[in-house]
């Protein structure tokens, strides 16, 4: 099926060639130096292009013929061509200086951008001309308003792809609006990337035994410093990785970055845990197990050292495969807290089943226990009812010292918040805890 695939792919280019040949007379149809249609004959076709319009921007195209003595414009072309036809078979591509165009039948920004990260990646091992290994970057701009004049929307790609080159990110989607779609298509196009960089790293903030005053756990909050756009907030590209079901890699991340950090403690503090957050969309898939201990194998961490965060859900039953999964989790030695408890519907019966050692109170009613009586009812009520269960109880959110006392009073065992410390780097919290025998937290 290659081969056959491949002639009914030579003889759509032959005939195409053929029929935009005949018409070169007219206009100036095709690109002299690479052969290939040109932008003009796409702007002014009367031939209908369905789906999405992208224009791939090549980043250092003049260097790149500027260094070759004889024309390889032709060469170059029919590299990138073979490459966006791997992809998007029997694309026609249409070409002006350094900017290729074809329109794909993905209409749904979020698989044209896989499809282009699959592109980069083909076209990042090289592309090899007259002997030589080329290396090539460019930057894509989507335009995915069939309706729209084609001449309109050649125009808006061909600008979405330098906006990507200007925000440095893999692909930008014209948005007439520009509105929370494109920043959200244009924030996951670099979350790879980013990860891969460095601009995605872990903050851990410390959770102090509220009875011992000692530090013996952290969570792992994600962060990432955008070079432009400065911090991003978590709250905010976990929320759009979710949507567009891109939490596993910063999952994954994370973890690995947790385990690896948690192993240079120990020597400090055997007894140390490390917690991560784990979405409600990850707890429904069943790989989320092999994650987590391709994590802990990497680096030989006992399960025993790590908590898993997890949101209330609903409908998590007993007989769900959600809860096999959480059993079988928690049976291997691994520990699991409920995040955010009070925000949702949960109750005595929820806490009573889940395999949960722990429950953490969310900031939202810690803040208000030095105003609120109700508060104070509701975080009491909270501490009690998981105690009676042998639950741990952990309060986030803590600002300051009359807070930390109520808790203390309370009977709450843990803390955690602004007041203890604020998200921090895994150097700082060594250095933490290699002081932590003298120091008290009073
Ligand atoms: P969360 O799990 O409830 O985490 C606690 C948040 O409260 C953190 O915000 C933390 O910096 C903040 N916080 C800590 N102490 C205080 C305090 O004393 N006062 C106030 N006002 N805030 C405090 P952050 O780091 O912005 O994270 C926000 C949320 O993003 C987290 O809420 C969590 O739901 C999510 N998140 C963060 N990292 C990850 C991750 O790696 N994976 C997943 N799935 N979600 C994450
Ligand atoms: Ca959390
Ligand atoms: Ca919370």
């Amino acid at each position: 099926t290659l081969i056959s695939n491949a002639l009914a792919d030579d003889t759509g280019i032959a005939i195409f060639r053929a029929r935009a040949l005949d018409r070169v007379e007219k206009a100036a149809e095709i690109n002299v130096a690479s052969g290939l249609p040109s932008l003009q004959s796409l702007r002014t076709s009367s031939e209908l292009q369905p789906g999405s319009l992208i224009a791939l921007k090549l980043r250092n195209y003049r260097a790149i013929t500027g260094s070759f003595v004889q024309p390889i414009e032709a060469q170059l072309a029919a590299e990138i061509v073979r490459r966006i036809r791997i992809t998007d078979p029997g694309a026609v591509v249409y070409h002006e200086s350094d900017m290729f165009i074809w329109s794909s039948v993905l209409a749904n920004p979020v698989d044209l951008f896989e499809h282009l990260e699959g592109l980069h990646s083909l076209v990042q091992n090289g592309l090899i001309i007259e002997d030589r290994e080329i290396d090539v970057s460019f930057n894509c701009g989507i335009e995915t308003q069939p309706d729209r004049p084609l001449a309109s929307r050649v125009g808006a790609a061909l600008q979405s792809a330098e906006q990507a080159v200007r925000n440095d990110e893999l692909v930008c989607l014209y948005e007439p609006a520009r509105n929370e779609v494109q920043w959200e298509v244009s924030l996951l196009s670099s979350l790879d990337r980013a990860i891969d960089n460095g601009e995605v790293w872990v903050a851990y903030q410390p959770k102090l035994d509220l009875l011992t005053n000692r530090i013996t756990s952290a969570e792992a909050l994600v962060r990432w410093t955008h070079p432009e756009r400065g911090p991003i907030s978590p709250e905010h590209f976990i929320g759009i990785a979710e949507e567009y079901h891109r939490i596993e890699r910063i999952t994954r991340f994370v973890l690995h970055e947790a385990v690896r950090s948690t192993l240079s403690v120990l020597p400090y503090c055997p007894d140390f845990t490390v917690s991560v957050n784990i979405s409600a969309q990850l707890l429904r898939n069943s790989g989320l197990p092999k994650i987590v201990f391709d994590a802990l194998n990497a680096y030989g961490l006992h399960p025993k050292h790590l908590i898993l965060e997890i949101t209330e859900t609903d409908r998590l039953d007993r007989s769900s495969a959600t809860h096999d999964m959480m059993m079988a989790m928690v049976n291997s030695g691994l520990q699991l807290s409920i995040d955010d408890f009070g925000t949702g519907n949960a109750t005595i019966d929820y806490l009573r089943y889940l395999p949960a050692v722990e429950v953490k109170i969310d900031k939202a009613f810690v803040a208000g226990i030095e105003r609120s009586q109700e508060d104070v009812l509701l975080v009491q009520s909270i501490i009690e009812m998981a105690h009676s269960l042998k639950r741990r109880v952990v309060a986030e959110g803590i600002e300051n010292k009359e807070i930390k006392e109520i808790l203390r009073g309370m009977g709450c065992d843990q803390g955690q918040g602004y007041y203890i410390s604020r998200p921090i780097l895994m150097d700082d919290l060594r250095t933490l805890l290699g002081a932590e025998l003298d120091r008290v937290y009073s």
